[in-house]
């Protein structure tokens, strides 16, 4: 039998202590450094009832393969003999809920802890970079908050969402996340700039106010680097695909947030073989790949958003990653016009990227701003007649 959110607020009621309950009931949160980032993680209702939301394997077919993965990679990060308990439980085995209730606090303060110090880490990791401190010092810029929580609630609900995945939205101040794993309230207006189309997948379109919002990111580190990928009990396209790595996903999102924070979403249309889709993908791709190309020189980069219906190994890679800034790729939306958008928006972000030595190689914004001082002294050299 699954349980939902108030199922499960009242079976922590039940074997909580009076003095645990209402912490158990909060959605614990950290704040990185001095930052406005927050590490957040699940309420202990929530994170039961994302686990009753999987339903019990019948290790049988290979379409349950997704939902044992996510509950195995849940369980790692605390203890997968509570987390199977809590699963018995629910399946109708005979388990002592009194006996159990303590391991789960346990195993739940586990993955609490487990969640926000993976984030911290590769947030600690940034900070010895130059595109890592440009984007942290970007997202300090508007004073405005940047939550990370887990993805799993998402790849649980949401059909064919993929397990290595993430996302990133606006999200209104104030915004109790304790109970997320029937939705939230979002603002994606206040993230999208002034005037732009906001499509809703119910037909009532809206448009950006352009203020900036909070942002909030939907990030599993454990997703990325679950072991049974690299012994081959798990198998994904994205596995071992350029930009796919923990940190570099990590990176995207938050370049992501950077937008939100400033109001700058558009989701404007990209057309062409990398099929980024819209113009915030190709942002945040190109952004990461400023991060890859220094923490990783030589290593392929992400040419290729869209995942293809029949993936082959290396179908994220960029083929030809110098000449990506004369649209080697052939996008709609040169690279060049996207540096001139991001210089109009961005322009302290743009500015610390363009001035980084090499690496990174792989730099657009430093490739934008060199070849318009170029123009500048081309032009100071005309000699008026
Ligand atoms: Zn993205």
């Amino acid at each position: 039998m699954a349980m939902d959110f108030n199922q499960c607020v009242a079976f922590v009621r039940k074997y909580a202590s009076k003095s645990e309950f209402h912490g158990l009931t909060q959605a614990p949160s950290k704040q990185y450094g001095k930052t406005k980032i927050n590490l957040t993680y699940y309420s202990m209702p929530d994170w039961l009832a994302v686990i009753s939301a999987a339903r019990w394997p019948q290790w049988t077919g290979s379409a349950e393969e997704p939902i044992r993965d996510v509950l195995g990679a849940m369980a790692m990060e605390s203890d997968i003999a509570a987390v199977l308990g809590f699963m018995k439980l629910l399946a109708g085995q005979p388990i002592e809920p009194a006996t159990l209730f303590p391991q789960l606090v346990l195993a739940y303060r586990t993955a609490v802890n487990q969640h926000q110090n993976s984030v911290a880490g590769y947030l600690d990791g940034f900070t010895g970079w130059g595109s890592g401190k440009a984007l942290l010092a970007e997202l300090g810029r508007k004073g405005r908050s940047v939550t990370v929580m887990p993805h799993w609630h998402h790849f649980i609900a949401l059909p064919g969402e993929g397990y290595r995945n993430a996302s990133q939205r606006g999200i209104r101040a104030g915004q109790k996340l304790s109970h997320v794993i029937e939705g939230i309230d979002l603002d994606d207006k206040d993230a999208f700039a002034k005037g732009a189309l906001i499509k809703n997948n119910f037909g009532g379109d809206d448009t950006g106010t352009g203020k900036g919002a909070n942002s909030i990111v939907f990030y599993s580190a454990g997703a990325f680097t679950d072991p049974r990928f690299i012994d081959g009990r798990m198998t994904d396209a994205t596995v071992g695909e350029a930009g796919f790595q923990a940190d570099v996903s990590l990176y995207h999102e938050l370049a992501h947030a950077t937008r939100a924070l400033r109001g700058k979403e558009t989701r404007a249309p990209v057309e062409g073989p990398p099929d980024f889709g819209n113009i915030e993908e190709y942002f945040a791709t190109v952004l990461a790949n400023i991060y890859l190309s220094e923490t990783r020189p030589g290593a392929p980069l992400r040419g290729v958003y869209g995942l293809p219906a029949h993936p082959t190994k290396g179908w994220s890679e960029m083929k030809n990653p110098d000449g990506f800034y004369d649209n080697a790729d052939k996008l709609s939306t040169p690279p060049r016009e996207l540096m001139d958008t991001f210089l109009a928006t961005q322009k302290e972000f743009y500015g610390d990227l363009a001035a980084l030595p090499t690496p990174p190689k792989f730099n657009p914004p430093r490739e934008h701003f060199e070849r318009a001082q170029r123009l500048r002294a081309i032009s100071n050299q005309r000699i008026p007649i």
